[in-house]
C-alpha cells in the first residue's frame, strides 16, 4: 500500500515542519516529535502521541523558566493573553506543575491569568491560587507517575533523524542519528544552531579574538 509512496524532498519537509510551527504557534520549542505519514499519496503531518508527551513537558517547563526569568529580572507582570486558547491539557500541566512548585511568587501571574481565562480555566487557575496560598501538601505521586511516564516514553523511542530548530535562525535542521550518537558519546547536549549559524558564530568568536 505505501509503495506507491512519493519521498518528500529536504526543502519540502523544512517548508512542512515551518507551516506546521505556524499553527501550532507555540515560541521557544526545541524539539517536535513531528512525523511524515503518508495517506494514500499525500504527506501527512502527525504528532506522535508519545511525542506529544514529551513535547508538552518540555513546552510547560519552557513557559515556568519564562516565569522564573521575569521574576528574577523583576519584571512587571505582562499582558497573560499569551496563555489564552493554548492546549488544554499543557495548560492544566502547567497548573500542576506551579503546584507542585510551591512557589508563591507565581500568584501575581496567577491572579492576572485568572482575569483573562476561560471559566473552566478560570477555576483550575484559583484552586492553584489557593493550593499556594494554604501551603498545602503537594501530590508528589503524580510527578512522580507523570516522570515515569515521560522516561518510558523516551525510552520507546527509535534512533532516528530528528528534525531540530535552530535557536538563532528559526530554520530547521537534520541531526542524524549518526550525530545524535556522536553527541551522546561524547557527553555533548543536542546541536541548538543549525550548522550554518554555527560556523558564523565561529567565524565571529574568531574575529573577536
Ligand atoms: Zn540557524
Amino acid at each position: 500500500m505505501t509503495q506507491e509512496k512519493k519521498q518528500l524532498s529536504e526543502a519540502d519537509i523544512r517548508a512542512i515542519l515551518r507551516a506546521a510551527d505556524e499553527l501550532i504557534a507555540v515560541g521557544g520549542r526545541r524539539l517536535l516529535f513531528l512525523d511524515i505519514e503518508y495517506s494514500g499519496k499525500l504527506p501527512m503531518i502527525v504528532f506522535t502521541e508519545r511525542g506529544w508527551e514529551i513535547e508538552r513537558d518540555q513546552m510547560v517547563d519552557e513557559l515556568l523558566q519564562e516565569w522564573d526569568d521575569w521574576l528574577a529580572a523583576e519584571k512587571p507582570v505582562p499582558d497573560m493573553h499569551y496563555l489564552k486558547d493554548r492546549n488544554r491539557g499543557m495548560i492544566l500541566l502547567l497548573l500542576d506543575k506551579i503546584k507542585e512548585s510551591n512557589n508563591e511568587r507565581y500568584i501575581p501571574y496567577l491572579n492576572e491569568w485568572e482575569k483573562i481565562d476561560y471559566k473552566k480555566v478560570r477555576a483550575a487557575i484559583r484552586r492553584t491560587i489557593q493550593a499556594l496560598e494554604s501551603d498545602e501538601p503537594v501530590d508528589l505521586d503524580a510527578a512522580r507517575e507523570r516522570n515515569t511516564s515521560i522516561q518510558q516514553a523516551l525510552r520507546g523511542f527509535e534512533p532516528r533523524d530528528v528534525w531540530l530548530k535552530c535557536w538563532e535562525c528559526g530554520e530547521r535542521f537534520l541531526f542524524t542519528v549518526g550525530e545524535q550518537q556522536f553527541y551522546k558519546q561524547k557527553g555533548f547536549v543536542d546541536p541548538k544552531r543549525c550548522p550554518s549559524c554555527r560556523a558564523k558564530r565561529d567565524d565571529d568568536i574568531w574575529i573577536d579574538d
